[in-house]
């Protein structure tokens, strides 16, 4: 008499916002620190004209920059 089922079908299994992988699936560029983060997202600005935000990843523990596809 398994007949109760305890799946909820409302909460499919989203994208998390912050990922460790781009959305070609390959992985980000990773930084060890917030300033290491911050200097190469500058620098991509500079070149690219493109703001980037740095964010911690829950995958690995690094930074990962992220740009407004992400969100
Ligand atoms: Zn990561």
């Amino acid at each position: 008499m398994a007949s109760r089922r305890r799946v909820r079908r409302r909460e499919e299994p989203r994208r998390p916002r912050l990922s460790h992988w781009r959305a070609d699936g390959q992985a980000k560029s990773r930084y060890r620190s917030e300033a290491d983060a911050n200097r190469a997202a500058l620098q991509f600005r500079l070149e690219h004209g493109v703001d980037l935000w740095a964010y911690v990843c829950e995958f690995c523990g690094g930074w990962h920059l992220g740009s407004g596809d992400d969100r």
